[in-house]
């Protein structure tokens, strides 16, 4: 029988790539009538949209070869340029020296020092909380220019998240480091891509093109998702798949390979998994994140890919133009800003019908210095509930818990952004994937594959 891949996202469509290339036959399940997940393109009028605008880029071995070889000369070499706007300035990010002395505050910069200083002094031992790790790195008054607000706006409150966060998503611990890192001519890849690849057709095309490798000795079924996983003897022996129309049932399955929410795929297994099990899996939380995107009537506006805005006088995170990845996602004569909100999906915002947000966002970009409102020709919005997984400070012991109870079954393996509750990128998932299929096409242990499974944790996002 073949291997089951619960969700057709690039981890899932990834390790069935890998499997397939190593003859093994594939079945694919997606809830949804398209695959991609989060790392899908699609069509809106004379555009194509990405779940928010992505770059290819890794640090990991051979991970990039993967990119190109599955893209050939769809695959566009860009050259990456950000920005940061602090105190009502723009600066390039990283942040250039002389950019630097030129452009920020004098009086901030002075403060920023002297707490510093100050923490120097008092060093912090204990690191616990996001604000624990950065305010021994930056001192105070950094940390509140820099951090702070950020956190808010993206996970929450910094004293409820863990350090693992921060070390995770900020490459860079402390203000000695920051600044020797402004002073290098070229950036560490560790600390920030110089360049990056982009499909011609957006971000979608990787999973397209996993999934036409797939389709070569597998299938791949949308409109489906699994309703129950049957157990015998800690092996999966059954699984029913509801449909739009009616039920299906797939037995024996060879291995069962799950991209989903953990949250999602404890309750379908029979026998079930004790309550303490899946109380653990439903304290594992998300923010959630609104994608709002302008069409604006003009052929470009930002000169680059994409622009933080860590301040809490904005409502979004990050706005950019996707059309700077590659000119062919868009018209000629218009162009596409894409503004991410994130927040918590009780919070007002994320019920707020697509006109008011309008007006919210267009009235920051206009804030912003970036547009006038009477650029913008139209709005599209998507919505995505669990969307950042919130490493709050007892997520690492949750998931153990959950990742404990899954281990008792042999042909089970939860992988990818859902699957372990990781905060990744597609670099990791293709690495995910290739480990998995390399797992288990060398038949190897489940000890080997827990051992695996702890370096996935060593992943960092590179911005
Ligand atoms: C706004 C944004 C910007 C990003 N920027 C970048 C970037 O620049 N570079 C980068 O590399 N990465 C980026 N990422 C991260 C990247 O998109 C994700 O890490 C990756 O797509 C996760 O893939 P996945 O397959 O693990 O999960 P998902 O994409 O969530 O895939 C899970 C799949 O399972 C399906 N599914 C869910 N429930 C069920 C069910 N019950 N039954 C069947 N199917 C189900 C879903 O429909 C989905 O297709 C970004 C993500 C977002 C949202």
């Amino acid at each position: 029988m073949a291997t089951v891949i619960l969700g057709g996202g690039i981890t899932g469509l990834g390790a069935g790539y890998f499997l397939s290339k190593a003859g093994e036959s594939i079945t694919v399940i997606e809830k949804r009538d398209s695959i991609g997940g989060m790392a899908a393109s699609f069509k809106h009028k004379d555009f194509t949209f990405d779940v928010g605008p992505h770059k290819l880029y890794s640090t990991i071995p051979g991970i990039m070869n993967v990119y190109k070889e599955l893209l050939g000369d769809d695959c566009v070499v860009v050259k990456k340029k950000n920005s940061l706007r602090l105190c009502g300035r723009y600066f390039s990010f990283p942040i250039k020296p002389l950019q630097f002395i030129i452009r920020f505050p004098k009086i901030k910069a002075i403060s920023c020092s002297f707490s510093y200083l100050l923490t120097l002094m008092n060093k912090k031992t204990d690191i616990i909380n996001y604000e624990d790790y950065f305010l021994s790195g930056f001192g105070n008054a950094a940390y509140k220019l820099l951090f702070e607000n950020f956190c808010w706006k993206v996970w929450g409150d910094p004293k409820k998240i863990s350090a693992e966060l921060a070390k995770r998503r900020i490459p860079v611990p402390n203000i000695t480091e920051l600044v020797k890192n402004m002073l290098v001519k070229k950036q560490k890849p560790e600390f920030s891509a110089d360049t990056f690849y982009y499909p011609k057709k957006g971000v979608g095309e990787v999973c397209e093109k996993l999934a036409e490798n797939i389709l070569k000795n597998g299938s791949i079924s949308y409109g489906c998702q699994p309703s129950k996983i049957m157990v015998e003897n800690g092996k999966i022996t059954k699984i029913e798949i509801k449909k739009n129309i009616g039920k299906e049932l797939l037995k024996n399955p060879k291995n069962v390979i799950s991209t989903l929410y953990l949250q999602d795929v404890l309750p379908l297994f029979e026998p079930s998994p004790p309550q303490h099990i899946l109380d653990a899996a439903q304290a594992l939380k998300y923010r959630s994140l609104i994608i709002f995107y302008i069409i604006i009537n003009k052929p470009k506006v930002l000169d680059d890919h994409w622009i933080f805005f860590p301040e809490k006088d904005f409502i979004f995170n990050r706005v950019s133009e996707q059309k700077n990845f590659c000119k062919d996602i868009a018209p000629e004569n218009k162009t596409v800003l894409t503004a991410e909100i994130s927040c918590d999906a009780e919070d007002y915002f994320f019920s707020l019908p697509q006109e008011e947000l309008a007006s919210l966002v267009m009235g920051d970009l206009e804030k912003a210095g970036l547009i006038s409102r009477n650029d913008a020709a139209e709005s599209h919005v998507i919505k995505i509930e669990k969307m950042y997984p919130v490493y709050d400070l007892s997520y690492k012991k949750n998931l153990q818990v959950v990742l404990d109870w899954l281990n008792s079954i042999s042909n089970f393996y939860t992988i990818g952004r859902q699957g372990l509750f990781a905060y990744t990128n597609t670099d990791h998932s293709i690495d995910m994937a290739q480990k998995l299929a390399e797992h288990i096409i060398k038949n190897k242990t489940r000890d080997d594959w827990n051992y695996t499974i702890k370096y996935f944790d060593s992943y960092k996002i590179v911005d």
